[in-house]
């Protein structure tokens, strides 16, 4: 049987996280694995051609990332204290599957659609990581 030992569970930070990290809380169990959770915050684009270049502060990267850690640490509070989580900057999909391959990681799960994909029958990250993920991909259908 294919290992399942060592699950990626990645969470945008909507409220559908919950759901996410809850039905991989529920595969992890069945397959005794270890979960790792990873949001990926990506780069604030600034243009120096627009005026955006004077109005974002320099701070806005560090914000994003402690809010990102923040918002980590309360989803695991109560579901699963002591599981590892990640934070990294970049593209969505290079992170995600980069830390996959990296860390030899079984099992990706995502949602089926989140802030990028509310429109779509399958959201746009989910698309994007079954094209090159170093392992199987598991879909948690997100439920409006
Ligand atoms: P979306 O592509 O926005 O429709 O999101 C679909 C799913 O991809 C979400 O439910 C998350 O599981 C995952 N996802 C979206 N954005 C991120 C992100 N920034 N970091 C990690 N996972 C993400």
């Amino acid at each position: 049987m294919t290992s399942r030992k060592n699950i990626l569970v990645a969470v945008d930070t909507s409220n559908e996280a919950k759901q996410v990290l809850e039905s991989a809380l529920e595969l992890g169990r069945c397959f005794d694995a270890k979960l790792s959770l990873i949001h990926v915050v990506e780069p604030v684009v600034t243009d120096s051609s627009y005026d955006l270049i004077n109005t974002v502060p320099l701070e806005m990267g560090d914000f994003l990332l402690e809010h990102a850690e923040s918002f980590l640490e309360s989803l695991k509070k109560d579901l699963a204290p002591d599981i590892s989580s990640h934070v990294a900057t970049g593209s969505i999909k290079g992170e995600i599957l980069g830390y996959a391959r990296e860390h030899e990681v079984d099992l990706i799960v995502v949602g089926s659609h989140g802030r990028h994909g509310l429109a779509l029958l399958l959201g746009s990250t989910a698309n994007a990581l079954l094209h090159g993920a170093p392992c199987d991909l598991y879909v948690v259908r997100i439920k409006d």
